[in-house]
């Protein structure tokens, strides 16, 4: 019984963002679950590098190219994947980006830049798939985060303020959603060692102020989220509704 609550044999999994870093820990992990998942990214080079690295480990998976900021390429590459594949059961919505700049020399294209990812191609993916859960009455999207989407910290306002807003489209889809039988939630990460964060890891001072601020003393490892993106993608979360579970090493919980 408890082994069939996080079982995702027969599911099919799209996870924005895939071609490495989290996203691609959370693909495999899914993949290992049993899902059958779908690789996505902009660049095709590195969608199939990441799908050759699951095939060294023995998982099979799909690639999808699309850039999430471009709704109408979300909308023809979610069609794409279920006319090929079948309906598709399981969004983790993770693709983001970072920019590091003093808010004050900000220019506007990056503000836009940032938010056009990590906001509205969320919003995009989590529509289009949205949609056609809703109509069938069935799905689970899971939007990644951050402990960004609760804790400020300089020099990140648009990243910041994307996480922050989608936690209340989180929230937000639970509400209209949660009735049709789609699970909306989140995870949120704290730190982890990625291209994203790359120039942070190597800066001893920061890793000093983080591993003192972190509870559990460390940076994150990105094996780490599969656990809780499993669970909000499989049968042991059905009744788990706008929810954040934050894996952060207790960052958010202490001051
Ligand atoms: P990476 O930079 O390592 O990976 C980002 C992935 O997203 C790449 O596969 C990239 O591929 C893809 N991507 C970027 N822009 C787009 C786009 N417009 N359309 C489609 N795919 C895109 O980042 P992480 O793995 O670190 O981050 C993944 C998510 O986790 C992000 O949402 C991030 O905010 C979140 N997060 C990360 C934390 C961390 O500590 N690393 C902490 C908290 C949250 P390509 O360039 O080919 O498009």
């Amino acid at each position: 019984m408890s082994r069939a609550l996080f079982d995702l044999t027969g599911r099919l999994a799209l996870v924005t963002g895939s071609s490495q870093g989290i996203g691609y820990a959370l693909a495999r992990g899914l993949a290992e679950a049993g899902a059958v998942v779908v690789l996505n990214g902009r660049d095709p080079t590195k969608l199939v590098a990441a799908q050759a690295r699951l095939a060294e480990v023995g998982i099979a998976s799909e690639t999808a190219a699309f850039d999430v900021t471009d709704p109408k390429a979300v909308e023809a590459g979610i069609a794409a994947i279920e006319a090929a594949h079948g309906p598709l059961h399981i969004l983790v919505a993770n693709a983001g980006i970072m920019r590091r700049m003093p808010s004050v020399e900000m220019p506007p294209e990056t503000w836009r830049e940032v938010l056009a990812t990590n906001l509205d191609g969320v919003w995009y993916c989590c529509q289009a798939a949205g949609k056609r859960m809703v109509a069938r009455g069935k799905g689970k999207i899971v939007t990644i985060c951050s402990v960004q989407s609760e804790l400020g910290r300089p020099t990140i306002a648009p990243y910041a303020a994307s996480k922050g807003a989608l936690r209340m489209l989180t929230r937000t889809l639970c509400a209209e959603w949660a009735r049709h039988g789609v699970n909306v939630n989140g995870v949120a990460p704290g730190y982890y060692d990625t291209e994203l964060t790359g120039a942070l890891v190597n800066n001893a001072e920061f890793t000093d102020w983080l591993c003192k601020r972190v509870p559990a003393g460390r940076w994150g490892k990105v094996e780490e989220l599969v656990g809780a993106t499993v669970f909000l993608a499989a049968p042991a979360s059905d009744f788990v509704h706008g929810h954040l579970l934050y894996v952060d090493g207790g960052m958010t919980a202490v001051v």
